[in-house]
Protein backbone atom coordinates (compact mmCIF):
# COMPACT_ATOMS: atom_id res chain seq x y z
CA UNK A 1 0.00 0.00 0.00
CA UNK A 2 1.01 3.51 -0.15
CA UNK A 3 0.96 6.64 2.13
CA UNK A 4 1.38 10.12 1.27
CA UNK A 5 2.50 12.91 3.78
CA UNK A 6 2.11 16.32 2.59
CA UNK A 7 5.33 17.34 4.88
CA UNK A 8 8.33 15.99 7.04
CA UNK A 9 7.29 14.65 10.38
CA UNK A 10 9.19 13.09 13.53
CA UNK A 11 11.89 10.12 12.01
CA UNK A 12 10.58 7.50 14.31
CA UNK A 13 6.98 8.04 12.87
CA UNK A 14 7.78 7.50 9.13
CA UNK A 15 10.82 4.72 10.07
CA UNK A 16 7.49 2.90 11.34
CA UNK A 17 5.46 3.53 8.18
CA UNK A 18 8.11 2.62 5.77
CA UNK A 19 7.93 -0.85 7.56
CA UNK A 20 4.90 -1.56 5.98
CA UNK A 21 3.72 0.90 3.05
CA UNK A 22 5.33 2.98 0.27
CA UNK A 23 6.25 6.36 1.86
CA UNK A 24 6.16 9.40 -0.05
CA UNK A 25 7.19 12.74 1.34
CA UNK A 26 6.39 16.26 -0.05
CA UNK A 27 9.63 18.03 0.43
CA UNK A 28 8.69 21.26 -1.78
CA UNK A 29 6.48 24.07 -1.21
CA UNK A 30 3.97 24.07 1.79
CA UNK A 31 1.63 23.60 2.27
CA UNK A 32 1.51 21.39 -0.62
CA UNK A 33 -0.15 22.72 -4.03
CA UNK A 34 -3.00 21.51 -4.56
CA UNK A 35 -2.51 20.43 -8.18
CA UNK A 36 0.25 18.74 -6.49
CA UNK A 37 -1.67 16.84 -3.99
CA UNK A 38 -4.56 15.71 -6.32
CA UNK A 39 -2.28 14.18 -8.75
CA UNK A 40 -0.14 12.41 -5.60
CA UNK A 41 -4.04 11.49 -3.85
CA UNK A 42 -4.87 9.64 -7.18
CA UNK A 43 -2.75 6.08 -6.28
CA UNK A 44 -3.13 6.79 -2.37
CA UNK A 45 -4.29 4.38 0.22
CA UNK A 46 -3.33 6.26 3.27
CA UNK A 47 -3.17 10.28 3.53
CA UNK A 48 -1.14 11.98 6.50
CA UNK A 49 -2.05 15.76 6.29
CA UNK A 50 -1.39 18.97 8.21
CA UNK A 51 -4.89 21.54 9.00
CA UNK A 52 -3.78 24.01 6.37
CA UNK A 53 -3.80 21.37 3.62
CA UNK A 54 -7.68 21.34 2.02
CA UNK A 55 -8.56 18.10 1.27
CA UNK A 56 -11.88 19.36 -0.30
CA UNK A 57 -14.15 18.02 -2.87
CA UNK A 58 -11.79 18.27 -5.87
CA UNK A 59 -8.99 16.23 -4.02
CA UNK A 60 -11.42 13.69 -2.45
CA UNK A 61 -12.64 13.40 -6.06
CA UNK A 62 -9.59 11.92 -7.40
CA UNK A 63 -8.71 9.48 -4.57
CA UNK A 64 -9.17 6.34 -6.22
CA UNK A 65 -7.86 4.11 -3.19
CA UNK A 66 -7.95 6.33 -0.33
CA UNK A 67 -8.74 4.37 2.28
CA UNK A 68 -7.55 6.75 5.61
CA UNK A 69 -6.75 10.31 6.21
CA UNK A 70 -4.88 10.95 9.29
CA UNK A 71 -4.45 14.50 10.10
CA UNK A 72 -2.02 15.70 12.63
CA UNK A 73 -4.18 18.24 14.31
CA UNK A 74 -7.18 18.13 16.47
CA UNK A 75 -9.54 20.12 14.29
CA UNK A 76 -10.45 18.93 10.99
CA UNK A 77 -12.56 21.46 9.37
CA UNK A 78 -9.88 21.01 6.76
CA UNK A 79 -11.45 18.07 5.84
CA UNK A 80 -14.67 17.32 3.62
CA UNK A 81 -16.61 15.23 5.92
CA UNK A 82 -19.42 14.64 3.66
CA UNK A 83 -17.33 13.32 0.84
CA UNK A 84 -14.98 11.65 3.35
CA UNK A 85 -18.23 9.79 4.36
CA UNK A 86 -19.96 9.32 0.83
CA UNK A 87 -16.59 7.68 -0.08
CA UNK A 88 -16.03 5.61 3.04
CA UNK A 89 -13.06 7.05 3.80
CA UNK A 90 -12.30 6.64 7.33
CA UNK A 91 -10.70 9.99 9.31
CA UNK A 92 -8.06 9.49 12.35
CA UNK A 93 -7.17 12.81 14.80
CA UNK A 94 -4.90 13.65 17.73
CA UNK A 95 -7.58 14.97 20.44
CA UNK A 96 -6.49 14.88 24.41
CA UNK A 97 -2.75 14.79 23.45
CA UNK A 98 -2.45 18.82 22.64
CA UNK A 99 -4.64 19.86 25.12
CA UNK A 100 -2.76 21.03 27.81
CA UNK A 101 -0.08 22.42 25.45
CA UNK A 102 -2.38 24.78 23.65
CA UNK A 103 -4.34 25.79 27.33
CA UNK A 104 -0.92 26.41 28.83
CA UNK A 105 -0.80 28.71 25.56
CA UNK A 106 -3.95 29.99 26.08
CA UNK A 107 -3.25 31.21 29.76
CA UNK A 108 0.54 32.52 28.09
CA UNK A 109 -1.27 34.90 26.03
CA UNK A 110 -3.79 35.94 28.68
CA UNK A 111 -1.18 36.81 30.99
CA UNK A 112 0.97 38.80 27.92
CA UNK A 113 -2.04 40.79 26.93
CA UNK A 114 -3.20 41.49 30.55
CA UNK A 115 0.51 42.46 31.64
CA UNK A 116 1.37 44.07 28.63
CA UNK A 117 4.63 41.77 28.50
CA UNK A 118 5.39 41.37 24.80
CA UNK A 119 4.39 45.76 24.32
CA UNK A 120 7.58 46.36 27.04
CA UNK A 121 9.51 43.77 25.43
CA UNK A 122 9.12 45.62 22.23
CA UNK A 123 9.64 48.85 24.01
CA UNK A 124 13.43 48.10 25.56
CA UNK A 125 13.94 46.16 21.95
CA UNK A 126 13.01 48.93 20.38
CA UNK A 127 15.35 51.67 22.41
CA UNK A 128 12.05 53.65 23.89
CA UNK A 129 12.22 52.65 27.35
CA UNK A 130 12.21 56.05 29.72
CA UNK A 131 9.93 55.73 32.77
CA UNK A 132 11.19 53.82 35.47
CA UNK A 133 8.64 52.84 37.99
CA UNK A 134 6.16 55.30 37.81
CA UNK A 135 2.77 55.06 39.43
CA UNK A 136 1.50 54.73 36.02
CA UNK A 137 4.44 53.60 33.56
CA UNK A 138 2.76 50.39 31.76
CA UNK A 139 0.51 49.50 34.44
CA UNK A 140 -1.85 45.68 33.21
CA UNK A 141 -4.47 44.47 34.73
CA UNK A 142 -4.79 41.49 37.62
CA UNK A 143 -6.33 38.47 36.64
CA UNK A 144 -7.47 38.00 39.97
CA UNK A 145 -10.97 38.68 40.62
CA UNK A 146 -11.46 39.04 36.36
CA UNK A 147 -14.44 36.94 34.67
CA UNK A 148 -13.32 35.11 31.85
CA UNK A 149 -15.77 33.80 29.04
CA UNK A 150 -14.75 30.43 27.71
CA UNK A 151 -16.50 30.22 24.21
CA UNK A 152 -16.36 26.39 23.72
CA UNK A 153 -16.12 24.37 27.01
CA UNK A 154 -14.75 21.40 25.57
CA UNK A 155 -11.27 19.26 26.33
CA UNK A 156 -9.25 22.92 25.92
CA UNK A 157 -11.70 25.12 27.61
CA UNK A 158 -11.69 22.94 30.44
CA UNK A 159 -8.03 22.79 30.67
CA UNK A 160 -7.88 26.70 30.69
CA UNK A 161 -10.72 26.84 33.24
CA UNK A 162 -8.64 24.90 35.70
CA UNK A 163 -6.26 27.11 34.68
CA UNK A 164 -7.64 30.36 35.33
CA UNK A 165 -9.03 28.99 38.50
CA UNK A 166 -5.55 29.33 40.05
CA UNK A 167 -4.89 32.71 39.26
CA UNK A 168 -8.47 33.40 41.17
CA UNK A 169 -10.28 34.17 38.29
CA UNK A 170 -14.45 33.72 37.69
CA UNK A 171 -14.86 31.21 34.66
CA UNK A 172 -18.42 31.74 32.77
CA UNK A 173 -18.71 29.85 29.64
CA UNK A 174 -20.80 29.18 26.95
CA UNK A 175 -21.14 25.98 24.87
CA UNK A 176 -23.04 24.63 22.56
CA UNK A 177 -23.89 21.62 24.95
CA UNK A 178 -24.06 22.61 28.69
CA UNK A 179 -21.97 20.42 31.19
CA UNK A 180 -23.24 18.33 33.87
CA UNK A 181 -23.77 20.48 36.88
CA UNK A 182 -21.38 18.17 38.59
CA UNK A 183 -18.95 18.86 36.27
CA UNK A 184 -19.59 22.43 36.55
CA UNK A 185 -19.27 22.56 39.88
CA UNK A 186 -15.84 20.40 39.73
CA UNK A 187 -14.31 23.06 37.53
CA UNK A 188 -15.89 26.11 39.13
CA UNK A 189 -17.63 27.17 36.27
CA UNK A 190 -20.60 29.18 35.27
CA UNK A 191 -22.87 28.26 32.34
CA UNK A 192 -24.36 31.97 30.71
CA UNK A 193 -26.15 32.34 27.78
CA UNK A 194 -24.24 33.96 24.49
CA UNK A 195 -25.31 37.28 25.19
CA UNK A 196 -24.42 37.24 28.84
CA UNK A 197 -21.02 35.86 28.29
CA UNK A 198 -20.54 38.69 25.40
CA UNK A 199 -21.50 41.58 27.61
CA UNK A 200 -20.25 40.23 30.95
CA UNK A 201 -16.53 38.82 30.24
CA UNK A 202 -13.00 40.83 30.72
CA UNK A 203 -11.43 38.59 28.35
CA UNK A 204 -13.21 36.20 26.02
CA UNK A 205 -11.19 33.20 25.17
CA UNK A 206 -11.97 31.04 22.01
CA UNK A 207 -12.04 27.66 22.16
CA UNK A 208 -14.67 26.12 19.96
CA UNK A 209 -13.89 24.43 16.83
CA UNK A 210 -14.29 26.04 13.12
CA UNK A 211 -17.80 25.04 11.77
CA UNK A 212 -21.02 26.65 10.20
CA UNK A 213 -22.07 28.27 13.40
CA UNK A 214 -18.71 29.54 14.68
CA UNK A 215 -17.61 31.33 11.44
CA UNK A 216 -17.45 34.88 11.75
CA UNK A 217 -19.30 34.97 14.95
CA UNK A 218 -17.04 37.35 16.71
CA UNK A 219 -17.71 40.08 14.45
CA UNK A 220 -18.61 43.80 14.50
CA UNK A 221 -22.36 43.25 16.00
CA UNK A 222 -20.79 41.12 18.35
CA UNK A 223 -17.84 43.37 19.45
CA UNK A 224 -20.49 45.91 20.03
CA UNK A 225 -22.05 44.26 22.99
CA UNK A 226 -18.67 43.55 24.44
CA UNK A 227 -17.21 45.45 27.13
CA UNK A 228 -14.84 48.68 25.98
CA UNK A 229 -12.35 46.83 28.39
CA UNK A 230 -12.54 43.52 27.09
CA UNK A 231 -9.56 41.41 25.48
CA UNK A 232 -10.26 38.42 23.21
CA UNK A 233 -8.31 35.60 23.10
CA UNK A 234 -8.35 33.30 20.20
CA UNK A 235 -6.27 29.79 20.15
CA UNK A 236 -9.39 27.77 17.93
CA UNK A 237 -9.27 28.83 14.79
CA UNK A 238 -8.79 32.07 12.65
CA UNK A 239 -12.16 32.30 10.84
CA UNK A 240 -14.28 32.07 13.88
CA UNK A 241 -12.87 35.97 14.25
CA UNK A 242 -14.33 37.79 10.99
CA UNK A 243 -10.30 40.04 11.29
CA UNK A 244 -11.52 42.91 9.27
CA UNK A 245 -14.22 43.93 12.32
CA UNK A 246 -11.48 42.82 14.64
CA UNK A 247 -8.98 45.55 13.72
CA UNK A 248 -11.98 47.75 13.17
CA UNK A 249 -12.85 47.19 16.62
CA UNK A 250 -9.46 47.89 18.10
CA UNK A 251 -9.10 50.83 16.38
CA UNK A 252 -12.47 52.64 17.31
CA UNK A 253 -11.40 51.04 20.77
CA UNK A 254 -14.85 49.25 20.97
CA UNK A 255 -12.78 46.46 22.74
CA UNK A 256 -9.59 47.00 24.10
CA UNK A 257 -7.41 43.98 22.96
CA UNK A 258 -6.53 40.39 21.39
CA UNK A 259 -4.20 38.00 21.31
CA UNK A 260 -4.10 35.64 18.68
CA UNK A 261 -2.54 32.50 17.63
CA UNK A 262 -4.21 31.65 15.09
CA UNK A 263 -5.53 34.23 12.02
CA UNK A 264 -7.95 33.71 8.62
CA UNK A 265 -4.99 33.22 6.30
CA UNK A 266 -1.67 31.73 8.15
CA UNK A 267 0.87 32.68 7.64
CA UNK A 268 -0.34 36.45 8.69
CA UNK A 269 2.25 38.19 6.87
CA UNK A 270 1.02 42.32 6.21
CA UNK A 271 -1.86 43.29 8.60
CA UNK A 272 -2.69 46.25 10.96
CA UNK A 273 -2.61 43.71 13.87
CA UNK A 274 1.00 43.70 13.61
CA UNK A 275 1.12 47.93 14.04
CA UNK A 276 -0.97 47.80 17.31
CA UNK A 277 0.56 47.73 20.40
CA UNK A 278 -2.34 46.29 22.24
CA UNK A 279 -2.36 42.78 20.20
CA UNK A 280 -0.37 40.07 20.79
CA UNK A 281 0.47 37.40 18.00
CA UNK A 282 1.40 34.00 17.93
CA UNK A 283 2.41 32.14 15.14
CA UNK A 284 -0.17 29.39 15.12
CA UNK A 285 1.86 27.73 17.94
CA UNK A 286 -1.16 26.05 20.29
CA UNK A 287 0.17 22.55 20.56
CA UNK A 288 3.86 23.46 19.74
CA UNK A 289 5.82 22.06 22.66
CA UNK A 290 8.23 19.35 21.77
CA UNK A 291 6.59 16.67 23.29
CA UNK A 292 3.10 16.76 22.57
CA UNK A 293 4.00 17.07 18.97
CA UNK A 294 5.98 14.13 19.42
CA UNK A 295 3.16 12.35 20.93
CA UNK A 296 0.99 13.98 17.97
CA UNK A 297 2.94 12.40 15.57
CA UNK A 298 2.72 8.96 17.09
CA UNK A 299 -1.08 9.09 17.03
CA UNK A 300 -0.94 10.32 13.61
CA UNK A 301 1.18 7.34 12.43
CA UNK A 302 -1.07 4.45 14.65
CA UNK A 303 -4.19 5.69 13.52
CA UNK A 304 -3.30 5.31 10.09
CA UNK A 305 -1.41 2.23 10.79
CA UNK A 306 -4.87 0.82 12.49
CA UNK A 307 -7.20 2.79 9.57
CA UNK A 308 -5.22 0.87 7.01
CA UNK A 309 -5.69 -2.58 8.52
CA UNK A 310 -9.37 -2.04 9.15
CA UNK A 311 -8.85 -1.92 13.02
CA UNK A 312 -10.11 0.76 15.74
CA UNK A 313 -7.98 3.84 14.90
CA UNK A 314 -7.08 5.57 18.52
CA UNK A 315 -9.16 8.58 17.88
CA UNK A 316 -11.50 8.20 14.65
CA UNK A 317 -13.91 11.52 13.46
CA UNK A 318 -17.17 10.20 13.79
CA UNK A 319 -18.62 10.60 10.48
P1 LIG B 1 -13.53 19.83 21.75
O1 LIG B 1 -13.14 19.04 22.95
O2 LIG B 1 -14.32 19.19 20.67
O3 LIG B 1 -14.29 21.15 22.29
C1 LIG B 1 -14.95 22.03 21.46
C2 LIG B 1 -16.13 22.59 22.23
O4 LIG B 1 -16.77 23.59 21.42
C3 LIG B 1 -17.20 21.53 22.55
O5 LIG B 1 -17.63 21.70 23.86
C4 LIG B 1 -18.30 21.84 21.55
O6 LIG B 1 -19.59 21.49 21.99
C5 LIG B 1 -18.17 23.35 21.46
N1 LIG B 1 -18.83 23.84 20.25
C6 LIG B 1 -18.88 23.31 19.01
N2 LIG B 1 -19.61 24.08 18.20
C7 LIG B 1 -20.06 25.11 18.93
C8 LIG B 1 -20.88 26.22 18.68
N3 LIG B 1 -21.41 26.42 17.46
N4 LIG B 1 -21.14 27.09 19.69
C9 LIG B 1 -20.63 26.89 20.92
N5 LIG B 1 -19.85 25.85 21.23
C10 LIG B 1 -19.56 24.97 20.26
O7 LIG B 1 -12.23 20.42 21.04
P2 LIG B 1 -10.84 20.84 21.73
O8 LIG B 1 -9.92 19.68 21.75
O9 LIG B 1 -11.13 21.58 22.97
O10 LIG B 1 -10.30 21.86 20.61
C11 LIG B 1 -11.02 23.02 20.27
C12 LIG B 1 -10.49 23.64 18.99
O11 LIG B 1 -9.21 24.20 19.25
C13 LIG B 1 -10.22 22.63 17.86
O12 LIG B 1 -11.37 22.44 17.07
C14 LIG B 1 -9.09 23.25 17.08
O13 LIG B 1 -9.58 23.93 15.96
C15 LIG B 1 -8.48 24.25 18.04
N6 LIG B 1 -7.06 23.96 18.37
C16 LIG B 1 -6.10 24.86 18.00
C17 LIG B 1 -4.78 24.62 18.33
C18 LIG B 1 -3.69 25.59 17.96
O14 LIG B 1 -2.61 25.18 17.59
N7 LIG B 1 -3.92 26.87 18.09
C19 LIG B 1 -4.42 23.47 19.03
C20 LIG B 1 -5.43 22.58 19.40
C21 LIG B 1 -6.76 22.84 19.06
P3 LIG B 1 -20.19 19.99 21.81
O15 LIG B 1 -19.88 19.33 23.11
O16 LIG B 1 -21.64 20.18 21.58
O17 LIG B 1 -19.49 19.36 20.63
Amino acid sequence: MRVFITRRLHDFAIKELSKRYRVTIHHGEIPIPKKTLIEKIKDTDGLICFPYDKIDNDVLANAKKLRVISTYSVGYDHIDLQQAKKKNIKIGYTPEVLTNATADLTIGLIIDLMRRITEGDRLIRSGDWRQIFGAFDYVGQDMNGKTLGVFGMGRIGQAVAMRANAFGMNVSYYSRTRLAKSQEKKLKIKHVSFLNLLKNSDIITIHAPQNKQTEHLFNMKNFKKMKKSALIINTARGKIINQKDLISALKLKIISGAALDVFEKEPLCTSPLTKMQNVVLAPHIGSSSAQTRAEMARITMQNLVLGLQGKKMIYSVHL
